[in-house]
């Protein structure tokens, strides 16, 4: 395949040879190689100001970030076994360290392969794709992980928030086998869920914080759990199997909290989980006003801080939250405090958490920091690819 370049401005190699993967638009010239000029999707060889060849890229014309780099390589094209052969290492870093075959099993740009996310549901693949080199190489995708896993059933659940800025279709579809109503099943930490892949958000399920949410185990036995933003129970219904005496799950969505009731029937602690449909800041205020207290409070909300201008207000929004769940910990008990928001530095959680505790009277402890597991790795060059923090903060009388 003989492929067209992409030439860059004076000095907009460096950041690329230094390991990053993502051009910007005003980092092309427009001069000699126009952006417009080339398809959603097409491959380019990178060239720099200079005329040095750096490798391929995939490019996406009208977005922001206009191209991303899936190889060193000249010579390299986004081809069936280059595809296999970085699903190939993927699954193994994986198999490595999970024996459940429920994984996040390809973590896009980390992985080597852009714009590409594949969750592993044991026997269930569900396949997200955000831009449109990865859009035209669909086929190629599902024929390699076939070969590779050969799943019962392959979902491609294309409705992220980035398809339509990338000019591509919002559908999912199931483009092989069938589902059960919707559901995958498969275990994380040796509990068992049903994930709604199909209706649920995302994926259908959140696999980055599973580390962490196995750590549970050291706090919750015999405890009364309050988890907030619950989603189907990532989080409470594991603190319910590992021994919680009795477990609220709180969350803003009925659909949400259905399949909470399902996730702890399969597991038969329902006897132990209650759900309570709130939005989080009213359903702690009205927590606190009747004086109800928990042992774990665990806070992981979606991402309060989209873009960096939003920084400001999601800090307050953060601190909001955090004083009030601190405000519902028993005495010598544990705040579970998350956050997926890639522009909350770790450092401003741990600041949040001590400002909460000051405002409501307490010494808080940090006894444990989470980060995204490992089916999540991070590229050490693109700092957007680490993003979750957690800390284990345990709440004492104040000194
Ligand atoms: N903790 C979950 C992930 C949270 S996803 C897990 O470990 O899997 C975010 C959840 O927050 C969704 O279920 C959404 O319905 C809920 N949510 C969003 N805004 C909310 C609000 N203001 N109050 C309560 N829940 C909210």
């Amino acid at each position: 395949m003989q492929l067209a370049s992409l030439k860059l401005n004076p000095r907009a190699d460096t950041r690329i040879r230094a390991g990053h993967m993502w051009i910007y638009s005003n980092e092309v010239d427009n001069k000699v190689s126009p952006l417009k000029t080339f398809e959603p999707g097409e491959q380019v060889v990178v060239v720099s100001a200079d005329g040095k060849e750096m490798g391929v890229a995939i490019v996406s014309p009208q977005a922001l970030i206009c191209a991303r780099m899936i190889s060193r390589s000249s010579k390299a094209t986004l081809s069936k076994s280059l595809i296999k052969n970085r699903l190939q290492s993927a699954l193994q870093l994986r198999e490595q360290h999970y024996a459940d075959q429920s994984y996040r099993l390809c973590f896009g740009d980390s992985d080597g392969l852009p714009g590409l996310v594949v969750d592993r549901f044991s026997d269930t693949l569900v396949i997200q794709i955000s831009n449109p080199a990865m859009e035209l190489a669909k086929e190629q995708i599902i024929a390699a992980l076939d070969q590779l896993i050969n799943p019962t059933t392959i979902v491609l659940k294309n409705d992220g928030k980035m398809r339509p800025v990338e000019g591509l279709p919002v559908y999912v579809d199931v483009v092989k086998g069938e589902l059960n109503d919707g559901f995958a099943r498969f275990t994380e930490n040796g509990v068992k869920f049903d994930a709604p892949v199909l209706k649920g958000q995302k994926t259908g399920w959140f696999y980055d914080h599973r580390d962490s949410r196995n750590h549970l185990k050291r706090y919750v036995e015999g405890k009364r759990v309050l988890d907030v933003f619950s989603y189907i129970g990532g989080w409470g219904v594991q603190a319910a199997a590992f021994g919680a005496d009795e477990v609220v799950c709180l969350d803003s969505s009925a659909f949400a909290l259905e399949c909470v009731m399902r996730n702890a029937k399969l597991n038969q602690v329902e006897d132990r989980v209650s759900t309570l449909q709130a939005d989080a800041f009213d359903g702690l205020k009205a927590l606190t006003e009747s004086k109800e207290k928990f042992d774990v409070v665990v806070l992981d909300p979606p991402a309060l801080i989209a873009r960096r201008k939003d920084i400001k207000v999601g800090e307050r929004a953060y601190q909001k939250l955090n004083q009030l769940a601190l405000r519902l910990v028993e005495t010598n008990g544990v705040l579970v405090t998350a956050s997926c928001s890639m522009h909350l530095e770790r450092n401003r959680l741990v600041n949040i958490v001590q400002a909460g505790a000051r405002q409501v009277d307490r010494t808080v402890q940090l006894l444990e920091q989470g980060h995204q597991a490992l089916d999540h790795p991070i590229h050490p060059a693109i700092a957007e690819t680490e993003y979750i923090k957690c800390l284990f903060a345990r709440s004492i009388k104040s000194w």
